[in-house]
């Protein structure tokens, strides 16, 4: 499979070069060319197909020419140690997990790829990598887990001091070994204006920068091995599947998927306030706007990147696009009354993304739909408190790093004095 830029369309690329890359040169992200038809390679799994098979198979149907099956195999089980659970809820709705892994989020599976991936390419070559990235903190533990150990990697992140949660903080510092924390004295937008001068100083050429961004094709593309996975769980309900989205990463995979002949009937995309995309399904018009904040932090985002992808999937067509999607906006309130809800009538504790999608599949007229559970309820203590008003249960990963000491550097938020420490750790 060959990858081209939803803004060149000639552009065409190598799995490799898109994942090193991550962001085309002119700016747009990288999608799949072709749509293979898989349609007889998910008939082929059943509910005893593992998670790791799936991705096994799915690495050599779709990047076959760069990785032969033998070593998709060894990938699959290097980067998924970890594997989505389904669960019921009620006739009506059924809940996929994919909380599961190291940093109880789902963007472990595209973070834990994406690592494995960097990984078995450079391996046999004589290049090492350094990741730059900028974290207000949440991606930061995730792709902290999922480079740690990892050969010939080194992370560096740059995270706001003050300015994340303690236990965000346990996360990013306390693995050590090829993963780095500096503390920035400075904001967020500091280390992000400073990741980005990074890349682009010539003087840092030497050192072989690459970056673990939400749009890397390493991160979107496992994420559809989920949705094969659950449909192969699904067999006799419909497969409808609701996703609480943000940046669309989530969603647009699945589509992804549904290219390839997956048999999913359609998606809603649920979204908080930052309801950009469902105000586009409605009424044709898309107007990017800054985020507002809401209880659902992670899915604040105004502009999603991912819809340069959806809208080259569906040729600018808006008809095409609402035959799959349907958009429903879920307000904090009626989000911390799901939460409040799950907790009391199922016993089933939810974090606020996850209730944003349950509540839109509450709300809409489906016989039956799969709701992606995206974090575990314990990353959200203080939201979960305020909703349910008794703490939240926390997750084992947290309580592996809560009593570990911090291991962090300090420095200031000038791009010329990242330059130097980073001379300093791999000049
Ligand atoms: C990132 C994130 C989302 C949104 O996913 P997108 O792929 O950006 O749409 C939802 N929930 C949680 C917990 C997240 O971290």
């Amino acid at each position: 499979m060959k990858f081209a830029s939803t803004r060149n369309p000639d552009l065409k690329l190598s799995f490799q070069d898109a994942l090193f890359q991550g962001l085309a040169p002119d700016g747009g992200l990288f999608y799949p060319l072709e749509t293979p038809d898989l349609r007889r390679v998910f008939e082929s799994f059943n509910s005893r197909t593992s998670f790791q098979e799936i991705a096994a198979a799915m690495i050599e149907n779709l990047l076959g020419s760069e990785i032969p099956e033998a070593d998709a195999a060894k990938l699959a089980a290097r980067a998924f140690p970890f594997s989505p659970e389904l669960k019921t809820l009620n006739e009506k709705i059924s809940v996929l997990e994919l909380y599961h892994g190291p940093s109880s989020a789902f963007k472990d599976f595209g973070a834990s790829f994406l690592a494995s991936s960097m990984e078995y390419f450079l391996k046999g070559s004589d290049h090492k990598a350094v990741i730059l990235t900028a974290t207000s903190g949440d991606t930061g533990s995730a792709v902290a887990r999922a480079f740690y150990e990892k050969e010939n990697i080194d992370v560096v992140i740059l995270y706001p001091s003050g300015r994340v949660s303690p236990l965000q903080e346990k996360q990013m510092t306390t693995l050590g070994k090829n993963i780095h924390a500096l503390e920035v004295e400075g904001s967020f937008d500091d280390c992000q204006r400073m990741v980005k001068d990074s890349f682009t100083d010539r003087e840092l050429d030497s050192i072989n920068l690459s970056s673990a961004n939400s749009i890397n094709l390493g991160r979107l593309i496992p994420q559809s091995f989920y949705y094969i996975w659950a449909e192969s769980r699904l067999r006799g309900k419909d497969t409808t599947f609701c996703v609480p989205s943000g940046n669309f990463g989530n969603l647009t995979a699945g589509l992804y998927a549904k290219s390839w002949g997956l048999n999913v009937d359609h998606f809603i995309a649920a979204t908080n306030r930052n309801d950009v995309v469902p105000e586009y399904l409605m009424n044709a018009v898309y107007s990017p706007r800054p985020s507002v904040q809401t209880l659902s932090n992670a899915m604040d985002v105004g502009a999603p990147s991912n819809f340069e992808r959806m809208q080259q999937l569906f040729s600018n067509d808006v008809e095409a696009m609402r035959r799959q999607i349907r958009g429903i906006m879920i307000d904090d309130e009626k989000t911390t009354e799901t939460m409040a809800k799950m907790a009391e009538e199922y016993d089933y504790p939810v974090c606020p993304h996850t209730a944003v999608g349950i509540k839109a599949a509450m709300e809409s007229s489906e016989k039956h739909l799969t709701v992606l559970s995206t974090a575990h309820p314990g990353k959200f203590t203080e939201v979960y408190k305020k909703a349910v008003g008794i703490d939240a249960e926390l997750p084992e990963s947290l309580i592996a790093v809560k009593d570990r000491e911090k291991k962090s550097d300090f420095i200031s938020n000038s791009s010329e004095d990242l330059k130097k420490k980073l001379f300093s750790m791999f000049g």
